[in-house]
Parts: C-alpha cells; sequence; structure tokens
C-alpha cells in the first residue's frame, strides 16, 4: 500500500485533488479516490489535509 486514505475523516473538501501534480485523485461520489499508476508519491495531499485523512507511504 503506498497511499492510503480514512473515508470516515475525509470531509471532501477536494483540496487534495487540487493540489496533485499528476492529477491522480478524483473526487467521487464514494469519496477521493486514487490511480495508482499515476501516483508520484510527493506527499503534497498528504500535507494539504486538514483532517489528516491521507497517509503516503514509500514506493516499492
Ligand atoms: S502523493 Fe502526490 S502524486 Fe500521489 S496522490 Fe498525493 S499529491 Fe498526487
Ligand atoms: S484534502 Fe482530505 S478531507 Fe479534503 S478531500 Fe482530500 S482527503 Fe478529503
Amino acid at each position: 500500500m503506498t497511499w492510503d486514505i480514512e473515508r470516515r475523516k475525509c470531509l471532501r473538501c477536494g483540496g487534495c485533488v487540487g493540489v496533485c501534480p499528476v492529477d491522480a485523485l478524483k473526487l467521487t461520489e464514494n469519496g477521493v479516490k486514487i490511480d495508482e499508476e499515476k501516483c508520484i508519491n510527493c506527499g503534497k495531499c498528504e500535507k494539504i489535509c486538514p483532517v489528516g485523512a491521507i497517509t503516503v507511504g514509500d514506493k516499492e
């Protein structure tokens, strides 16, 4: 797992979606979805999330 989101915490504010440099995040009806193929593990989404819902791990 390189990226994880705690769905119960997420406010669906869209902050992480806007900050992702490779457009890997999408806001959907069921919360934020990630395209793990695109993610470069930059950590920007983790930093910007106001409720700490995102954890970015190491890419293998
Ligand atoms: S870690 Fe960076 S590249 Fe990956 S989803 Fe978050 S903002 Fe996008
Ligand atoms: S920044 Fe955090 S609270 Fe906002 S949509 Fe992304 S995961 Fe949810």
